[in-house]
This record gives C-alpha cells, sequence and structure tokens, in this order.
C-alpha cells in the first residue's frame, strides 16, 4: 500500500498532506496572511513557508498516525508558483527524501488540482474545468475571491463588461481595468452600486467560462463536469455549471471544498499516481520551475 508525503507551498499556502492508495489521512495547513488591501510577495512568502513547513510536516504524519519509515515516497510541487515559496517547499522535500531514502516526486501542482478533483469527484472520465484566481488588490480580509462573491450577492444590476471568447480560448485581459475606469462615475452618479459591480463581475466572468466549458462538454461528449482549482468553492460558478450541466444530460461532479483550496494531499495523490506509474524524480531533475506548463507534463498513468 504506498503511502506519499505531499508537501505544497506555490503561493500563500504551505501544506503536508499523507495519501494511501485513495484515502486522505491527513491534510495540514498554513495560510501567509497580508495586511487588508496587501497581495504576497514572494520573498516574505517564501520566509513565512520556511517557519512553517517542518511543523506541517510533523503535523501531518501525526494525523495520520504513521512514521517517518511508513511512507514510500516525498511528492513535492516543482511549479509553477512563485520562485521562493517553490524553492522553500522544494529544499525541505529533497532534503527529506534524502535523510529518510525515499524517492521523490516532482508535481506539477495544476495536475495536483486535477488528481485531487478525480478521486473526489469519483467520475470515470469527467471533462475537467480548472479555475484558479490571482490576487485582486480590493481587499483580502478574508480573502479577495470570497469578498466579490458576498457582495455580488446583493447585486441587482448587470452593467455591461468585455466579454472575450474565441473558440475554446477566453481572455480576462482588460476587464479589471474597464471595471476600475468606470466605477467611479457609476458609484457618484448612482447608476450602480458597488454590489452591482461585482455581480457584473462574476456574472461576466463566470459566464465565458461557462460558454467554452459547454462547448467542450458539447465536442467530447462527456457525461460528467469536474470543476478544480480555488475558484471552485464560489457558488454562483457552481450554480451556474450545474444549470448548464443539467441543460445538456451532463452531471456536475460534487465538490469537496477542502480539496479545492491548494494543499499538501492533493500533491501526494498526484505523486502517488506517478510513483505507481514508476515516474519517479531523480534529484538532479527536481528543480522547481515557475512556468510548469499542464501540458509539458507526460501523463503515464492514464490510458
Ligand atoms: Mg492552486
Amino acid at each position: 500500500m504506498p503511502t506519499v508525503l505531499g508537501l505544497e507551498g506555490s503561493a500563500n499556502k504551505v501544506g503536508a498532506g499523507v495519501v494511501r492508495d485513495g484515502v486522505i489521512l491527513s491534510n495540514c495547513r498554513a495560510t501567509y496572511v497580508t495586511p487588508p488591501g496587501h497581495g504576497f510577495a514572494p520573498g516574505p512568502t517564501g520566509r513565512h513557508h520556511r517557519r512553517k513547513l517542518l511543523g506541517l510536516v510533523g503535523a501531518a504524519l501525526r494525523d495520520a498516525g504513521l512514521r517517518p519509515r511508513d511512507l514510500d515516497a516525498v511528492a513535492f510541487t516543482r511549479g509553477p508558483g512563485m520562485g521562493s515559496p517553490l524553492a522553500a517547499v522544494a529544499a525541505v522535500a529533497r532534503t527529506l527524501a534524502q535523510v529518510w531514502e525515499l524517492p521523490l516526486l516532482g508535481v506539477n501542482h495544476c495536475v495536483g488540482h486535477i488528481e485531487m478533483g478525480r478521486l473526489l469527484g469519483r467520475a470515470p472520465d469527467p471533462l475537467v474545468l480548472y479555475v484558479s484566481g490571482g490576487n485582486t488588490q480590493i481587499s483580502n480580509e478574508p480573502s479577495p475571491g470570497y469578498n466579490i462573491e458576498v457582495l455580488a450577492r446583493r447585486g441587482r444590476r448587470l452593467v455591461e463588461l468585455p466579454y472575450v471568447v474565441k473558440g475554446m480560448d477566453v481572455s480576462f485581459s482588460g476587464l479589471l481595468s474597464h471595471l476600475q475606469a468606470v466605477t467611479p462615475k457609476l458609484l457618484e452618479s448612482g447608476e450602480a452600486t458597488a454590489e452591482d459591480l461585482c455581480f457584473s463581475l462574476q456574472e461576466t466572468a463566470f459566464s465565458m467560462l461557462t460558454e467554452v466549458t459547454e462547448r467542450a462538454l458539447a465536442l467530447t461528449r462527456a457525461r460528467h463536469l469536474l470543476l478544480v482549482g480555488g475558484v471552485a468553492c464560489n457558488r454562483r460558478l457552481q450554480e451556474m455549471l450545474r444549470t448548464m450541466c443539467r441543460a445538456r444530460g451532463a452531471e456536475l461532479c460534487p465538490i469537496d471544498e477542502r480539496y479545492c483550496v491548494d494543499n499538501g494531499a492533493m500533491i501526494a495523490q498526484a505523486g502517488w499516481e506517478m510513483l505507481r506509474a514508476g515516474q519517479v524524480t531523480e534529484l538532479a531533475q527536481s528543480g522547481i520551475t515557475q512556468r510548469y506548463r499542464t501540458d509539458e507534463v507526460e501523463v503515464t498513468w492514464r490510458d
């Protein structure tokens, strides 16, 4: 029964989790929180992860009821993500793998999100929509995306915003700039409230995603849609996709929000698949890569 420790730290969350044959034994996490209105810079985020990670590894082993010798491999996020946080986590992963004499598994972060979704969604061959948020700078208390979601619930009026879909591609470039440009006038004249603007932002961005996902469902004839990534927690996005799926006779897989947000267990799960396929990462090849595309990964563990 292969048991894998997974370490994640590509952005402001750092985590350690243990997975054994599809069972999540532990999932410990810490978040680097900055003052409202400030994003997280790579340097301080990396320092935060360095301070937290060993404690999280200890907690993940304790929660799982395991000792290091019960582990079969150490998985870690190779990329994509921010340099300093990635490097901090990779250094810990390499050290633990050498001290404990375990194979190292360098995981693509996006593949981690997808594999965790596949484990929990339990659909045989789903279409996957992976929605990940960048960092907006409006106010991050408790978190920017969630603040917009809460305000948007009280929005009534839809303000027209740039809607860019070409075939299967979406572009959000210019969406926030446009919103920022029109906001003072709309608020001053009373034409729209902050709630209306949040509502419009969500409706526009999520409509774009729903449109291309519907096209993909039509093309692939998939019966199940799997929604993964941090933005999968958004209830409005879930609702829009569920409605679209129903109209097409497809089904939105259940979403477990604990595992949508970046976490160590998802890296352990993708690592477990890699280990099973014999796709081990040599120490010399274990360097981090900030721009690690999903399609650069050779997925040898699926047909
Ligand atoms: Mg992520």
